[in-house]
């Protein structure tokens, strides 16, 4: 496996690594301000703030690096701490099937980069970002892009992935001396959403990204830039509690599902089956978006109340609860009931898969189709044929 950090580190003398911390158009946050180039001057007041869940994606990072690093298996980490962190047997699992993944594109003449800091400052101003892995195999003219999303929240598509773009668009701009390459792909690794998704851009393709992302960039930084909601960049964006544009596009959707005011002037909402085909699909398209928004204002009246503020007309109390064992339970179980205080379990898949090896476990285990799902036709998967939902589900019981 050959390195190619060093080479990207060189040109990168040249870059102020102050001004990269201050940066306002990352690469991680480039899909909100692309799309909302407004949201750059609505988030600058806010305190960039770690929660529960990026500390669990940036431990997850510093596993799968470590790994690459040593050229160790994640569960060589296992209960060990990494950044004084211990690493759990799941994130040890879920982290392997990433790293199984990139490896799995090298190649004999394949040049690996790791967590390598990319510079794509001659489209966006002081544009830079840190890719997680590049395998780039000059034999093929191909570079292949990994980024692993530790999140098992919102699903992360590499379908036009503006972030995956960015660092392209940053190798490229580092790696001129490479020669030619024809194409990236980007991958998106989402293991604990079972989700892998890759997509290609040619460099022609790319390039004219680049031209369109410096203009939305120079809008982003000017004055008055415009504040456009939607999905993707308000999912994020920390001015969504407060941001007045988000509000009446809300308005303006939930008002397709609102009747005439009635004679006692309240409005309530239509029949279902008077809300038309175009204010459903208005309402459908929009409706993570409202739910988010409606999930803001929540977060931010619990904010209020937990830090021991006021608000009319809630309070906080304590939800429900289970009991749990204390300490000293498991030796009082063991003393009354002797090895009835225990139960046997069969392992796990992924527990059985390790002892017996892939190919016993293909006679024993089955992957059953998921439940149907409604999403929107964007959606890359194919569309399931009804008339065919029921034959499926005979074909598997036949197998089974
Ligand atoms: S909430 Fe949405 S519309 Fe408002 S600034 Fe943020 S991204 Fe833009």
């Amino acid at each position: 496996m050959k390195l190619g950090n060093d080479k990207m580190k060189a040109k990168k003398e040249e870059i102020n690594h102050e001004k990269r911390k201050h940066a306002l158009l990352s690469a991680s946050g480039s899909s909100r301000w692309i799309n909302c180039p407004g949201s750059v001057e609505a988030e600058k007041n806010y305190p960039r703030t770690e929660t529960e869940f990026s500390k669990e994606g940036t431990l997850a990072h510093e596993l799968a690096d470590n790994c690459f690093k040593k050229g160790k298996d994640a569960d060589s980490f296992i209960g060990k701490r990494i950044t004084g962190e211990i690493i759990s047997k799941d994130m040890a699992r879920y982290v392997q099937e990433y790293i199984d993944y990139v490896r799995s594109h090298e190649t004999k003449d394949s040049i690996f980069f790791g967590e390598a800091e990319v510079d794509f400052s001659h489209v966006v101003p002081e544009g830079f970002g840190t890719l997680d892995n590049a395998v780039l195999i000059p034999s093929q003219r191909i570079c292949h892009i990994f980024d692993l999303k530790y999140g098992a929240g919102v699903l992360v598509s590499a379908f036009e992935n503006t972030q995956g773009q960015l660092y392209a668009l940053g190798i490229l701009n580092d790696l001129g001396w490479l020669g030619d390459i024809d194409k990236f792909r980007i991958h998106i690794f989402q293991p604990r959403k079972e989700n892998i998704s890759y997509w290609d851009i040619t460099v022609e393709e790319l390039n004219q990204f680049g031209k369109y992302v410096e203009e939305r960039a120079a809008l982003a930084l000017s004055k008055n830039a415009p504040r456009i909601p939607g999905e993707k960049q308000c999912e994020w964006c920390m001015d969504k509690a407060n941001c007045k544009a988000l509000s009446k596009f809300t308005e303006n959707i939930i008002m397709a599902a609102f009747d005439e005011v009635d004679e006692e002037q309240e409005e309530i909402f239509k029949p279902v089956e008077k809300i038309s085909d175009k204010e459903k699909k208005l309402i459908l398209d929009n409706k993570d978006l409202i739910i988010s928004f409606f999930n803001s204002i929540e977060k931010d009246v619990y904010d209020r109340l937990i830090t021991g503020g006021e608000f009319k007309g809630m309070k906080l109390v304590y939800g429900k609860s289970y009991r749990v064992f204390k300490p000293n339970a498991e030796a009082f179980l063991k003393k009354e009931l002797g090895s009835e205080a225990y139960e046997k379990k069969l392992i796990g898949i992924t527990e059985a898969e390790k002892r017996i090896g892939k190919k016993k476990m293909a006679k024993i285990t089955n992957k059953p189709l998921g439940k149907l799902t409604m999403v929107k036709s964007t959606d890359p998967r194919k569309a399931v044929v009804v008339e065919d939902v029921a034959d499926n589900f005979e074909d598997l019981d036949d197998e089974l």
